[in-house]
């Protein structure tokens, strides 16, 4: 009996080995000038007959030393955008043993396809997954776990990025057990910290109306998801930085925003609580593929969550106003389903209102069984929502949703 027990035991370890997920050594290197020496080893577990990654082409890549029974191939790439070089690495038989690649590299950390978002200013580094400055996996919803040591940074530079996070002379040590496909990092100068439940912000000035709107409302929205959904796993580190593009993100327990274009004279209240709001819903929402239709169940639905936070902190009259400018702007906005990814206007405008229409279907109560359902699944597909759907409010429900995203 023992013997068996122990048995059983070692199948056990060796099934939770096998599903290990990709973990990412990172040394890293930053000239003062911005150019990147890079040497990251990407150990893959999960035992694959074949894996791609993209890498933006202004690197030159070393020759690299594949493991026994590894090939590679590589060819040029403009998907999910411009100028990558595409390795795809085929493996004779399933691996038992973890495998290795490392990919040496060194080139510009600037480039012109930056979707806006200059990766150094004179105020210091932001880098996200845009800048293709490691090898990301083709499907773009490859997770893995990191080990990195970045260096080359001033001592005067604010680090913030996901897990532990240790400054070092030189440069910076991130360690960071939890998944993300993304390696973000803001690196800046007169970066100032405040905290609140929930969100860890930062700022280069904390006594600004629109820093206070934003740590008041990260910690409302968190404690008002976190009143459906549970705690939020972790607390969100979150840097409001400025360039003139005013667009956001998020990542696991990290987010993103810009003053550009926000931190205007003639701001009101609402509006950046709903968005703030949006990138906290996105603690839940985020494990749909981005290249795919499903992509609304990643903006669209965080987009709703954030109108019910709008109506629970502002009211239903604030709400009102928030769904006509959505009913408005997508009057010709096509099928949010059908296609590939939705476009902005119905990723977030359509999506949201047919969520919003939905729960009128359903009722409340139902809508909030249902997303806290989907928020429980680890990966996030319109044939998973539907199921639940269907369990929840019936097939009609589910029918009658699917032909909405379609029509
Ligand atoms: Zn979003």
């Amino acid at each position: 009996m023992k013997r068996l027990f122990a048995t059983l035991l070692a199948l056990g370890s060796a099934a939770v080995a096998h599903a290990a997920p990709p973990h990412y050594d990172v040394a890293a290197k930053f000239d003062p000038q911005g150019a990147l020496d890079a040497d990251v080893t990407i150990t893959l577990s999960d035992g694959e007959a074949e894996k791609a990654f993209l890498l933006s082409d202004r690197f030159a890549l070393q020759p690299m030393d594949l493991p026994p029974g590894v090939t590679m191939s590589v060819e040029p790439s403009t998907s999910p955008m411009p100028a990558l070089n595409k390795y795809s690495f085929r493996f004779a038989a399933p691996a038992t043993d973890p495998v290795k690649l490392r990919f040496r590299y060194a080139g510009p950390i600037l480039t012109e396809h930056d979707s806006g978002n200059k990766p150094l200013r004179p105020e210091g580094y932001e880098l996200f997954i845009d800048h293709m400055w490691f090898p990301v996996g083709a499907d773009i919803q490859t997770r893995f776990t990191v080990d990195a040591a970045i260096d080359g940074l001033d001592p005067d530079l604010v680090v913030v990025a996901q897990g532990d996070v240790t400054r070092t002379a030189t440069g910076v040590r991130i360690h960071r057990d939890f998944l993300d496909i993304d390696l973000p990092m803001v690196a800046m100068h007169g970066l100032q910290r405040a905290e609140a439940h929930g969100v860890e912000f930062y700022s280069r000035d904390l006594s600004t109306q629109l820093s206070g709107w934003y740590v008041k409302h990260a910690e409302g929205a968190a404690r008002y998801f976190e009143a459906m959904f549970g705690p939020l796993p972790r607390k969100v580190r979150m840097a409001q930085v400025w360039r003139e593009r005013s667009m956001g993100y998020a990542r696991t327990a990290y987010t993103v925003l810009s003053e550009g274009g926000r931190n205007t004279p003639d701001i009101t209240e609402v509006n950046p609580g709903r968005y703030v709001a949006h990138e906290i819903a996105h603690a839940w929402w985020m494990l749909a593929s981005p290249l795919t239709d499903d992509f609304w169940l990643v903006e669209s639905a965080a987009e709703y969550m954030s109108m019910r936070y709008v109506e629970h902190a502002f009211g239903a009259e604030e709400l009102a106003k928030n769904i006509a400018a959505k009913r408005d702007a997508t009057k010709d906005a096509g099928p949010v389903m059908g296609h590939g990814r939705p476009n902005r206007i119905q990723l977030y405008g359509k999506g949201p209102l047919l969520l919003l229409d939905l729960e009128h279907r359903i009722g409340r109560p139902a809508m909030d069984r249902l997303m806290i359902a989907m928020a429980k699944e680890p990966v996030h597909t319109t044939p998973v929502f539907l199921k639940h759907l269907t369990a929840i409010a019936g097939a009609d429900a589910a029918r009658e949703f699917e032909k909405a995203l379609h029509t």
